[in-house]
């Protein structure tokens, strides 16, 4: 199987394009409404770098641009993620497998630094199981990570601004989760 990395960057800046009014619905119901704009501004910015010619690949470029420009708690922990689905990409064959242990170096860099376990209502609710579900391919990855953020609109949040508006966001998923969901969508697209 080819997997063209920077489809998938291109693929989930269009989903994020998409996806915005819906992100920021979601971010206001539970946090300050940024995550949004946070993420397209990011995936905007990373493929104006990529074409621009950095020299990085697409994944390197959206790992620099998360870490180094993107704000709110979601940029650092997403950067992190990227950079090491980068790292893994460059140095594996087979792009399952490959994607697969960045993402799971990913989580475990955003646990070590955010903490956040499995039922906390994060982004790491859509990571875990699709780093789970991976090994059986990009599809699989891609429902467990829908499913993961489905299932946050029943979770009380125990991390991040929506700990602060108690049951207020509940019935509603978690926007980081949602966008987790968009990059194993969007791999999934692309791996087809
Ligand atoms: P901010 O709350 O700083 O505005 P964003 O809006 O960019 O941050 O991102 C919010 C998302 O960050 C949440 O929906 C959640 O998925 C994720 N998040 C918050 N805290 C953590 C954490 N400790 N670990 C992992 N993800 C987290
Ligand atoms: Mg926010
Ligand atoms: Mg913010």
């Amino acid at each position: 199987m080819t997997f063209d990395q920077e489809a998938v960057l291109r693929a989930y800046a269009t989903a994020a394009e998409h996806g915005h009014a819906r992100l920021t619905a979601l971010d206001q119901r539970s946090g300050d409404g940024d995550f949004g704009d946070n993420l397209r501004g990011g995936l905007r910015e990373a493929v104006a770098r990529f074409d621009a010619g950095s020299g990085e690949t697409a994944f390197g470029a959206l790992g620099a641009v998360f870490l180094d420009e993107v704000g709110g708690t979601s940029g650092p922990l997403l950067g992190l993620l990227f950079t090491e689905i980068g790292h893994a990409l460059a140095a594996g064959d087979d792009p399952v497998a490959a994607f697969g242990a960045g993402a799971r170096a990913g989580l475990d860099a955003i646990q070590r630094v955010g903490e956040a376990q499995v039922g906390d209502r994060t982004l790491v609710d859509a990571l875990a199981p699709a780093v789970e579900a991976l090994p059986g391919g990009f599809a699989a990855g891609a429902r467990a990570a829908a499913e993961g953020a489905r299932q946050t609109a029943e979770l009380r949040a125990r991390m991040g601004r929506a700990s602060y508006v108690g049951d207020r966001a509940m019935g509603e998923p978690d926007p980081g989760a949602v966008g987790i969901a968009l990059l194993f969508r969007a791999a999934a697209e692309v791996a087809e």
